[in-house]
């Protein structure tokens, strides 16, 4: 067998794109970024670096999109590969796999960024050696992504780890939540923006003893209570910009091991969740690697 094959990868975020070639973490023979335009523009410029990087290092064999959402993942649906519902301005039902591969002349797979990227952290970083995990990422945004037997997982469309409904005690926390759909989800609780219209600061500014971090990683050990109990993972990988938070990933996890009250009995969740609950291995470059790992599956399984 050849070695892992020359891909391309497109991390779609709603404030910028990154796009690179190359087969892995050690092999990326070229990137650019450019902030998110509106859709058209945005993809042309996406399709001028592929072709500029094909004369000088190749063609890839496919290209991977790791997109923000919502997508419509369902093979075969007239919709497949668009961004649906999002509140983006210019970028609600925009077909960006067709657009992408008929620019390109490539096949053009696609998923959510954090499926991505908990596919590109199977493959490479925090969860090489487990074959189901869960990618959680708590930032602008939480959202979640995960993979079972080797494969990113879907279903009716995909995971939405961050709107869970999580328990939220109005006598501890007055603050009603911002999601546009639920509220006091989780979003809407434990979000970056949530936490700067609770306190009326950034979080980046509130010092370590302030009560804002007890109640933020309270909101996060519901999810990783809920998701090991739902799911079952063998890991939790968890990043993201709040998660540079001296201690908060600590903090997640005493909480959640106290809450899950030692019912379910795992060597995995000894030693306080050390080796269950973990930073990323592939820290901010989870979102382009995340790309180029769903293109070199789609390549692994012949798509
Ligand atoms: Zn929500």
């Amino acid at each position: 067998m050849s070695g892992p094959s020359l891909v391309g990868g497109v991390e779609a975020g709603g404030t910028k794109f990154v796009c690179a070639l190359g087969t892995g973490p050690g092999d990326i023979r070229d990137e650019t970024r450019f902030p998110t335009g509106d859709p058209s523009e945005t993809l042309d410029r996406v399709a001028a670096f592929f072709e500029a990087s094909a004369e000088r290092h190749g063609p890839p064999v496919g290209v991977g999109v790791a997109s923000f959402g919502p997508l419509d993942l369902q093979r075969g649906s007239p919709t497949w590969g668009w961004i649906t519902s999002t509140p983006k301005p210019g970028w609600r039902d925009v077909d960006v796999a067709g657009g992408l591969a008929r620019r390109l002349g490539l096949p053009v797979t696609i998923d959510t960024d954090v499926n991505g990227a908990a596919l590109a952290e199977g493959r490479w970083g925090a969860a090489r050696d487990v074959a189901h995990h869960v990618y959680v990422t708590v930032g602008t945004g939480i959202g979640g992504g995960g993979v079972l037997n080797g494969r990113p997982m879907h279903g009716l469309t995909h995971p939405e780890m961050g709107h869970l409904p999580v328990r939220r005690d109005p006598a501890r926390d007055a603050f009603p939540g911002g999601c546009p759909f639920h509220g006091d989800c989780l979003e809407g609780l434990a979000s970056g923006p949530a936490m700067e219209a609770r306190w009326g600061a950034p979080p980046e500014t509130l010092p370590p003893d302030h009560p804002a971090w007890a109640l933020e990683a309270g909101y996060l050990a519901d999810l990783v209570v809920t998701l090991t109990l739902v799911l079952s993972p063998q890991r939790i990988v968890m990043g993201g910009g709040l998660m540079r938070h001296r201690g908060l990933l600590a903090a997640v996890r005493g909480i959640a091991s106290e809450r899950l009250g030692g019912y379910v009995r795992s060597a995995t969740l000894d030693d306080g969740m050390a080796g269950y609950l973990v930073a990323p291995g592939l820290g901010e470059r989870s979102g382009v690697l995340g790309a180029l790992a769903l293109a070199q599956a789609a390549a692994d399984a012949g798509i």
